[in-house]
């Protein structure tokens, strides 16, 4: 048995991967019934925004764009939150909510990443927070309302991010990571010292090398133990150590799945009538868990849905990191690409530049008043997706 050709798209999510798909489609498909499925509220909002809201002194209801109701209104669609699918079954075109099956004409997943967790001891370990979502976001903001204390796991981009803001809005922040540099994965070390030394300015503490061990309740709040013995008192824990695609769902049909959901350029998984993109997608073996990569993919997903079978491509995609103590913009060089770096510039202003053998430019690594040369040097990167 198969689906009717009258069975809706149905995207699961609605996040900015499944809400921008959404929109891009109606702009080309007016009639054929749509029906978004999200665990959460519904409520459609910009994720980047989460980690400037202390600053700025935003609730979640103020980072709100717009209600699941107004959303639906717009995009011609049902909307169905607070459910969570628990299977695929791409054999008969549907997907089970509990023991609802719900046939779809094409699927999308759009059901985003999660936030690695780590296995830390004592009384305490239970209330270690994260904040993937605005529902994340509103828990996180009640538990810290009349606290002072905030110890941040993870020295990523995220990590970092929450530093910045939280200091701006308050709040005595450590970070913990077991590592030696700031955001190792994307930065050179001359751009790391440079982010370290701009959050050291706003009063903001590292631990590199160490891991927290255990979190246990003390008389004025949390006492927590590092790896090196380290004892640190705080109000709160933030765990900013990743996210990891949501693959289980996917493997459990039979997709193909390695670090994310594997689709082609088409955005088609292994599965036919079956597509995923944004935080979950792993597009011809790239996994970029970035807006601008997700919009490019929900451009020309809308249009292979509308008919017009399209590939994504993607140009050069530098990222801005909201640490405002300290400018920076980074672009790696493309996979599989290495080059040679130099840094020029000193402090708090640095140009990382990586260039191959040929003297083409693969990468760069901006702080400060540097991060002004980005116009022109995006015109000379690399795209990441040809
Ligand atoms: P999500 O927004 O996570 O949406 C996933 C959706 O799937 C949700 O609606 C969820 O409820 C639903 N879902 C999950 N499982 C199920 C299920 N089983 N059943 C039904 N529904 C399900 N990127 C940038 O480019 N620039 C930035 O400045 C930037 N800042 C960031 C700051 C923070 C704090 C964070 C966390 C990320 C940031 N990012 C940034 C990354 C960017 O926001 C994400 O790449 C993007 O929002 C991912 O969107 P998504 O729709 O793929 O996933």
């Amino acid at each position: 048995m198969t689906a009717p050709l009258s069975a809706p798209v149905v995207i699961i999510g609605t996040g900015l991967a499944g809400y921008n798909l959404a929109r891009e489609f109606r702009k080309l498909d007016g009639d054929t019934p749509l029906l978004l499925i999200s665990a959460d509220d519904g409520r459609s909002y910009s994720k980047p925004m989460l980690s400037t809201g202390f600053a700025k002194d935003t609730d979640a209801d103020a980072l709100s764009m717009a209600e699941p109701g107004a959303m639906a209104e717009q995009l011609k669609a049902e909307i169905r939150t607070h459910t969570h699918i628990s299977g695929i079954d791409p054999g008969h075109r549907q997907l089970w909510i509990g023991e609802e099956a719900v046939p779809y004409r094409d699927l999308v997943l759009a059901w985003g990443a999660e936030p690695i967790r780590v296995p830390v001891a004592g009384d305490a370990a239970d209330s270690i927070l994260s904040i993937n979502d605005l529902e994340d976001y509103a828990r996180f903001r009640a538990a810290a309302a009349g606290k002072r204390r905030v110890l941040i796991l993870g020295v990523g981009l995220i990590g970092c991010e929450f530093a910045n803001d939280l200091s701006l809005g308050g709040y005595q922040v450590e970070l913990v990571a077991p590592c030696e540099q700031l955001m190792p994965a994307l930065l050179h070390p001359a751009a790391a010292s440079a982010l370290q030394a701009g959050l050291e300015s706003l009063g903001v503490r590292f631990h590199l090398g160490p891991l927290l061990t255990s979190l246990e309740h003390a008389d004025d709040g949390l006492r927590a133990q590092l790896s090196d013995g380290t004892l640190i008192a705080c109000d709160l824990v933030l765990s900013a150590i990743g996210l990891r695609p949501r693959i289980d769902l996917a493997a459990a049909a039979g997709l193909a799945v390695n670090r994310g959901v594997m689709v082609d350029r088409e955005l088609r998984s292994s599965h036919a009538n079956i597509y995923a993109l944004g935080d979950c997608a792993e597009v011809d073996g790239l996994s970029l868990l970035y807006v601008m990569p997700l919009m490019s993919c929900a451009r020309a997903l809308a249009k292979t849905l509308a008919g017009e079978p399209t590939s994504v491509g993607y140009g050069p995609m530098p990222v801005t990191v909201k640490t405002p103590a300290c400018p920076l913009v980074v672009s790696p060089p493309p996979r599989g690409l290495t080059g040679e770096w130099t840094v020029h510039g000193s402090g708090g202003d640095i140009k990382a530049l990586c260039h191959d053998a040929g003297g083409a430019l693969l990468g760069y690594v901006l702080t400060g008043t540097a991060v002004q040369e980005k116009f022109g040097l995006n015109k000379e990167l690399p795209a990441l997706l040809a």
